[in-house]
């Protein structure tokens, strides 16, 4: 959809087809309706929810399109019992004093990483946490769960490349937490929630075929099954579908229709592209793309409050506090003992699984997350939605449908969560999923996620520039460095930028910083000279 709407730009110079199997474009970033009148909202983002203030390139389309993301504080609390689990970046519990000492350390470690990145890009967190000398426990309790909420993808935080781990507290594009030395997490960072991404992207593909005066279409309910590329062009096989998007195929597939192109981009995951590709893909898209490791997981939208307390800690309570600070009378610890005890409220929940700590269960409060849960439009504060231009409006709700007009949170038993279930085939006997309540459970989806393995780092993504470009063919899509909203954008700008077309949002310093990255990174290539203004000159 990034590239789509690159190419807009430029209605006299290309013309696109965008084939999407499913109903509506999006892929992952989908949201679903509920029921207003029981839980105060109209709808639900169920699969991405937001992402940090850094985004600028996915803010930035959200702007242009009339949308918003609504500004919301990124509280976590990890574990249950006070005494062993549980801690939080809202107030200092007894856990983070226990382990003291390893927080103390883990700063002096990041920035050895940082200077050593190439080299610890290859080192798994599991094995780089024991040579520098961190207790199992700290590796347990606070490590794992912290890296399982950044990569929330599959069940594989131990393989993870302890340089990925490093950038999220080091890199300016994607930090999402300050360190502290004192409580691990510095303080509660701003997120921004998302609007209705439905909304967004039905608005995207608008925006997209008016702009480009209809030499971009973009064609749901198509699924391209083929794929032969020649040294003149490319050939593509592809067939209407029911919308339905799923890897278990299509039910009753449409007749196969055949399509010369001149360029290709397949922003499909690595394992569908080889698929389409099949015998045609060649040595190093075989190996670069076949590394990619995926997991699938259940997420489970519910409304079991029972469910959530038995294994989280949803509210706060002075058994909680962290008896150290207590007794010393911190008095940042006493501020925040004060603000906890009104304001405690987390997005996300992440507990280990007693019999194997490494593996992890995650959860959100979609109400507390969620902005039109608090009455916000579905177009985020201040979005103006549709622009005037567009004649049509949009086909869903676009209200928050809130029940009690003035009331600022629901009680938590009319809370939204969601929990997501990791790795169905490495972890599926650990999965507490049966308790859930059926009779409260609103929603269930699986999802097929990459894993950030550091075998992702080492035989995938410093390989892309090599098979980019080649055979006519670009890829785009989030596997190609990191499984957020923000990469997936930034790919398929690359892509386009790479066959001509400019980046739309040249003029800023913020989102251009990790499109050159990108670039540099996944194609191999600079911005072109005329776009390398000020910082990137
Ligand atoms: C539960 C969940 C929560 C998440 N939360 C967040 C979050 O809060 N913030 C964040 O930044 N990221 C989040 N992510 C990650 C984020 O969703 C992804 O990084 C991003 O959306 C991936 O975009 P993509 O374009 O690479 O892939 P997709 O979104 O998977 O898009 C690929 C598209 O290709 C289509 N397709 C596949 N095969 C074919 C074919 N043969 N022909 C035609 N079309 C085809 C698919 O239908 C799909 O629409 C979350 C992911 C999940 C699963």
């Amino acid at each position: 959809m990034s590239a789509a709407l690159a190419f807009a730009q430029h209605p006299d110079r290309f013309e696109v087809k965008l084939y999407e199997r499913s109903a509506s474009p999006g892929g992952m970033a989908t949201s679903e309706a509920i029921n207003s009148e029981k839980y105060g909202a109209s709808y639900i983002n169920d699969g991405v929810q937001g992402g940090s203030p850094q985004f600028a390139n996915t803010f930035a389309i959200f702007e242009k399109l009339g949308f918003k993301g609504s500004e919301v504080g990124f509280q976590i609390s990890f574990g249950r019992d006070p005494q062993e689990e549980f801690w939080s970046n809202v107030f200092p519990s007894e856990v983070i004093d226990k382990f003291g000492p390893d927080i103390k350390k883990f700063g002096k470690v990041l920035k050895i990483i940082k200077a050593m990145e190439p080299v610890f890009a290859f080192i798994p967190v599991n094995k780089m946490l024991p040579m520098f000398g961190f207790s199992k426990d700290f590796g347990d309790r606070i490590v794992y769960p912290l890296v399982a909420l950044f990569f929330g993808t599959g069940n594989q935080t131990p393989y993870i490349s302890s340089a990925i781990l490093e950038r999220v507290f080091m890199d300016p594009s994607m930090k999402l937490f300050e360190y502290s030395p004192s409580s691990f997490l510095a303080s509660i960072p701003e997120m921004r929630a998302f609007p209705r991404l439905s909304l967004v992207y039905e608005a995207w593909k608008k925006e997209v075929e008016e702009k480009s005066n209809g030499s971009v279409s973009i064609v749901t309910c198509r699924e391209v099954t083929q794929v032969k590329r020649t040294k003149k062009s490319v050939t593509i096989w592809s067939r209407e579908t029911k919308g339905t998007n799923n890897d278990q195929g299509i039910e009753d597939p449409g007749r196969e229709v055949k399509e010369e192109f001149d360029q290709l981009i397949l922003a499909v995951d690595a394992d569908a592209a080889l698929n389409i590709l099949n015998r045609d893909a060649t040595w190093m898209e075989k190996r670069v793309l076949g590394n990619v490791k995926y997991l699938w997981d259940i997420t489970i939208t519910h409304n079991d409050l029972d469910y959530m307390q038995k294994y989280y800690r949803l509210e706060y309570d002075s058994s909680l506090r962290s008896k150290k600070r207590v007794e010393e009378r911190d008095e940042e610890a006493m501020k925040q003992f004060e603000f906890a005890e009104k304001n405690f409220r987390p997005l996300y929940y992440v507990r280990s699984y007693p019999s194997d700590k490494t593996k992890i269960e995650m959860s959100f409060d979609l109400t507390n997350y969620q902005p039109q849960f608090k009455g916000e439009s579905a177009y985020g504060p201040g979005g103006s939605g549709w622009h005037n231009s567009r004649a049509s409006s949009p086909s869903e709700d676009t209200h928050s449908g809130r029940k009690v007009p003035g009331d600022e949170y629901p009680p938590l038993s009319d809370h939204v969560f969601q929990t997501i279930f990791l790795d169905k085939h490495g972890s599926e006997e650990l999965w507490s999923r049966g308790d859930i309540d059926k009779h409260k459970v609103i929603l269930e989806k699986w999802w097929k996620q990459q894993s950030h393995r550091w075998q992702h780092y080492a035989g995938t993504v410093p390989w892309m520039m090599w098979i980019n470009g080649r055979n006519r063919t670009h890829y785009a899509g989030a596997w190609t460095i990191l499984n957020m909203h923000e990469i997936a954008v930034v790919s398929g700008f690359a892509a386009a930028y790479q066959l001509g077309a400019e980046y739309p949002f040249k003029d800023s310093e913020e989102c251009k910083r990790l499109f050159a990255l990108y670039l540099g990174a996944s194609h191999g290539v600079r911005m072109r000279s005329e776009d390398r203004k000020g910082l990137f000159k």
